[in-house]
C-alpha cells in the first residue's frame, strides 16, 4: 500500500520538507500547478500524480509532466494523452476513474461502461493501464464509506486483465475504510499538510 501526498495549493517548500521526511509521491489537481511544481522540484526523486478533472486543452501538459494519471474517464482524453506522451518517457501510468456513488458527479465512468473503456485504453501505445480510482460521495459512518470501495475492488476483479492491480481509493476522511477494502494507493492531503484555504492556486 502506498501513500500519495496530495499537495495541491501547497507551496514548493512544504513539498521539499515532505520529501525530506520520506514521502515520494505527490498528487495535484490542476495541470498548470503540477507542471510548475514538477519543474521547480525536478531535482527531487519523486513521482507526480495528476488526480483532477482533465480538460482536453491540458492533456499535453499532463502527458509531459505526470508519471501517473488517476482521473481518466474518457477515450478521447486517453487518445490525446497517448499521442502527446513524449517518446523519451516511459508509458504514462493510468487509472480509470469510476463513479461508485448514486450522487450525480461529472467525473467518472459508469461501471457498465468500464469494460469497453478498459479494452480501448489497453490498446493505446503510450499508456500503461494500471487499475481504477474512485471518489465516493462523502459519508461519515464506516459501513457506508466501505460500500463504494468494496464495489471498486469487485469491479477490478471482474475485468479480464489480471495485470491491473492498483486501487486508488481513500482520502483523509475515509482512508481507514478504503484500506480495509484493499486500497493500494490512498490519496491524502489534509491529514498530511493541514487544511487548504479557499483561494485557488495559480492556473
Ligand atoms: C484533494 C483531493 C484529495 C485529498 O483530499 P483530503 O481530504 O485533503 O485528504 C484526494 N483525492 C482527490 C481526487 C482530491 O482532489
Amino acid at each position: 500500500m502506498s501513500l500519495l501526498a496530495v499537495s495541491k495549493t501547497k507551496p514548493f517548500e512544504l513539498i521539499r520538507q515532505a520529501h525530506r521526511l520520506g514521502l515520494s509521491k505527490f498528487g495535484e489537481n490542476y495541470a498548470q500547478e503540477l507542471a510548475e511544481k514538477a519543474r521547480a522540484l525536478a531535482d527531487l526523486d519523486v513521482s507526480w500524480h495528476f488526480i483532477g478533472p482533465i480538460q482536453s486543452n491540458k492533456t499535453a501538459l499532463i502527458a509531459e509532466c505526470s508519471d501517473w494519471v488517476h482521473s481518466l474517464d474518457r477515450l478521447k482524453i486517453a487518445r490525446r494523452l497517448s499521442e502527446q506522451r513524449p517518446p523519451d518517457r516511459d508509458p504514462l501510468n493510468i487509472l480509470i476513474q469510476v463513479k461508485t456513488s448514486q450522487e450525480e458527479r461529472k467525473s467518472g465512468v459508469a461501471p457498465e461502461a468500464l469494460p469497453d473503456l478498459v479494452t480501448a485504453i489497453s490498446e493505446l501505445p503510450n499508456l500503461a493501464l494500471r487499475g481504477l480510482m474512485t471518489i465516493p460521495a462523502p459519508a461519515t459512518d464506516e459501513a457506508t464509506q466501505k460500500r463504494p470501495f468494496q464495489q471498486l475492488r469487485e469491479l477490478l476483479a471482474t475485468l479480464p486483465f489480471k495485470h491491473l492491480d492498483t486501487l486508488s481509493m481513500g482520502m483523509s476522511q475515509d482512508l481507514e475504510a478504503a484500506i480495509s477494502e484493499g486500497a493500494t494507493i490512498v490519496r491524502v492531503g489534509t491529514d498530511i499538510f493541514g487544511a487548504r484555504y479557499n483561494s485557488l492556486p495559480p492556473r
